[in-house]
């Protein structure tokens, strides 16, 4: 027996969410053989906790979770049997930079939803484990990265968008770059100084800006795409191309891949995952968890 679970954060979408769930219910009562249980979430963590309790079991169990990354990584950090969980992402957030991997940009959450009911078909997908505690669906971000993510959540104003481009430039321009010890792969590696560093599962983020415009998420690599020292003059450029998914060609930038990474810092420093802050790390390791999460996605 396949249970199907939707949860909905309400706040996500500049609260028109609600508005759209109330379509989704509309096609839901007309059709009543698909038994959907909505879920909506409180508060920040009420996903994680739903999450756990819905997969805890070994029913068959599929979770569509209406929303943005934020709440995605929530449902992902709650799961518990990987094996019999089937996640369907309907995007409703103000960034939406996983579905972007899955070249689904501003879908109708409807059609995705009828889609992945009606002919379910799952693609084995990996996720980023941080510090063997914290998942991540898209991106872990360090140093000017983190602080964008940090900057922007202060902002009420503007598009997603727009925030993420003004909160980068204003932290590019006050920012500095940061000395980072790598071991990759276990291999110890050089240090490097860096203003912006990202391990990204997917190819965006801050709502469309391609940093790993290579990335696959089913090879079971983290691509790693950093910046180093540059003119803080070419603050916007830089951001133009990364809009582009041009960045990653720059000189002033350097890019790999490896299945984990460790780093270490002297200083303090802020890491980001999903858009979640962690304060007060001086050692980061992030590994692959290859194929474990059973995607919905849709037929081309
Ligand atoms: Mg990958």
């Amino acid at each position: 027996m396949n249970e199907i679970h939707l949860i909905c954060n309400p706040t996500s979408g500049k609260g028109k969410t609600l508005t759209t769930l109330d379509r989704i219910k509309e096609w839901l009562n007309a059709n009543p053989k698909l038994n959907v249980q909505i879920h909506l979430t409180e508060n920040v963590g009420h996903a994680t906790s739903l999450a756990r309790d819905l997969t805890k079991g070994d029913n068959k169990v599929t979770l569509l979770v209406l929303g943005g990354d934020g709440t995605v990584n929530e449902v992902l950090n709650g799961i518990v049997n990987f094996k019999t969980t089937h996640l369907g992402i309907l995007p409703f957030g103000s960034g939406n930079d996983f579905v972007r991997a899955l070249k689904i940009i501003n879908p109708d959450p409807i059609d995705l939803m009828k889609a992945y009911l009606s002919n379910p078909k799952v693609m084995n997908v990996d996720y980023l484990l941080l510090n063997d505690k914290y998942r991540a669906i898209n991106e872990i971000g360090l140093g000017m990265s983190a602080e964008v993510i940090n900057y922007r959540n202060k902002m009420k104003h503007f598009s997603p968008e727009t925030q993420y481009k003004i909160a980068s430039t204003v932290r590019a321009l006050f920012w500095k770059s940061f000395t980072y010890n790598l071991s990759i792969d276990k291999n110890p590696s050089s240090k490097i100084n860096s203003m912006w560093f990202t391990m990204n599962n997917g190819i965006a983020v801050g709502s469309g800006m391609v940093t790993a415009p290579d990335a696959k998420i089913d090879d079971g690599l983290i691509s790693v795409s950093f910046v180093k020292k540059f003119n803080r003059l070419k603050t916007l450029s830089l951001l133009m191309k990364c809009k582009k998914g041009k960045m990653a060609y720059m000189k002033e930038t350097g890019r790999f891949t490896c299945k984990e990474i460790d780093i270490d810092t002297d200083i303090d420093t802020v890491v980001e995952f999903d858009g979640n802050l962690l304060e007060h790390q001086k050692h980061i390791n992030v590994k692959i968890v290859p194929q474990e999460l059973k995607l919905l996605v849709v037929e081309k």
